[in-house]
């Protein structure tokens, strides 16, 4: 089949999974068809619209009990929990910190925003997350103690001090083997789990890993707070200080406004918490959508040559945030044809993320060879992936 021939094909399977009428598909868009509009009622009637009252507290609670986790901190994006979380593991200006070069920007950002440099990790092409034993094998090369124990970058004589797992479009990543490896380097893990909410890795929330982890609940994920995220931790301590440093480092005093160290003004608005308790109800019925669309892809798509549809790892039960196609190696030349078919035609679809180490500002970190990563950011292809999407009238 020609370039334009295998596009059409791919822009017919995808009409016949997808409702029909609607002039354009977006590629995640949310629902709200729960409480959202009485709980955000509730925080205008009363006046609680701002950095206090009961949602963000209901939030948290409720966050937490979802993810199996002792603490969830909500805050007002991914990218600052990412930055808070970083900060609380201990990441300092000079430090080093591995992060997969296929990931969306803020994991990288957020590095930054500590003077740490980022570190490029290569990904499996199994789960699109960190390749474990790729990770193993270039530490064994790198990877040197000082004499506190800490792992050292020989090539750079800078500290490794953390490291960023990313589980990508929802799919989780091999937890298990990174965090030994991690541990047999005294490396602490991290968890970018933005994307995953609902997510399973081994039966467990995959936003549970790690010493913290991170949620986002931007208005393109699987719920979302307007714009917000989460600090997630079992560890009392951390989560005493996330809670204090994501609300200006204010000191408890009936009037004085004391603050004892550089905070940031981090926290979720109750207005976004009253959306987000509303979002987290309907999880499980998000989660379900996504996997009924998900099954309806994997249908459609099984029987045509030339590509494949990505399917959750064999440990994980995914929430399938994003779905994907990808092309079979040698059929890269394909992905230009297929994007400007179907946006034309109005069903939104997306590449991979252009790879962390080629963004200008991230061209000079520290990196592993990226071999796997260059060959799926080439043939990764993200299709339409919103919950309501899987209703069949
Ligand atoms: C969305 C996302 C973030 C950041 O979340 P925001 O709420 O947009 O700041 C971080 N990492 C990954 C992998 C994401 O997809």
């Amino acid at each position: 089949m020609n370039k334009e021939g295998f596009a059409q094909e791919i822009l017919s399977r995808l009409q016949e999974v997808l409702p029909q009428g609607r002039d354009f598909i977006a590629l995640h868009e949310p629902s709200f068809e729960g409480s959202e509009w009485e709980k955000v009622k509730t925080c205008l009637d009363s006046g609680w619209v701002s950095y206090a009252g009961e949602y963000v507290k209901e939030f948290d609670g409720a966050l937490a009990a979802y993810c199996g986790v002792k603490h969830a901190i909500c805050v007002n994006s991914g990218t600052s929990a990412l930055h808070i979380a970083l900060m609380l593991a201990g990441v300092r200006d000079g430090d080093e910190v591995l992060v997969p070069a296929l990931t969306f920007v803020a994991s990288a950002n957020a590095i930054s925003y500590l003077g740490a440099v980022p570190h490029f990790i290569d990904s499996d092409e199994k789960t699109l997350g960190i390749s474990p034993e790729k990770l193993e094998s270039y530490l064994g090369d790198i990877a040197d103690s000082n004499e506190k124990g800490e792992c050292v970058n020989k090539n750079t004589g800078r500290r490794i001090a953390t490291i960023v797992p990313v589980h990508v479009f929802g799919h989780p990543c091999d937890m298990d083997k990174i965090g030994r490896v991690a541990g047999d380097y005294n490396i602490d893990v991290v968890t970018d789990s933005a994307e995953s909410l609902g997510s399973l890795y081994k039966g467990k929330q995959a936003g549970s890993f790690g010493k913290l982890a991170i949620l986002s609940f931007n208005g393109n994920k699987t719920i979302t707070t307007g714009g917000g995220g989460a600090i997630l931790t079992d560890d009392d301590e951390l989560a005493e200080q996330a809670r204090h440093i994501t609300t200006v480092a204010k000191t408890k005093h009936p009037w004085k406004f004391m603050h004892d160290r550089v905070g940031y003004n981090y926290r979720m608005p109750n207005l976004n918490a009253a959306l987000g308790c509303a979002q987290l109800e309907r999880m499980d019925h998000f989660v379900a959508q996504k996997r009924t669309l998900a099954d309806k892809y994997e249908e459609k798509f099984v029987d045509m040559e030339g590509l494949s549809f990505f399917k959750e790892p064999e440990f994980a039960k995914s929430n399938y945030w994003l779905n994907a196609l990808l092309l079979d190696e040698g059929n890269e030349d394909a992905l230009e044809n297929i994007l400007e078919t179907t946006n034309e035609n109005g069903i939104m679809t997306r590449p991979a993320w252009d790879l962390m180490n080629t963004l200008p500002m991230y061209a000079d970190c520290p990196s592993m060879d990226l071999e796997r990563s260059e060959a799926l950011a080439k043939r990764l292809l993200n299709i339409p992936s919103s919950a309501f999407l899987a209703k069949t009238e």
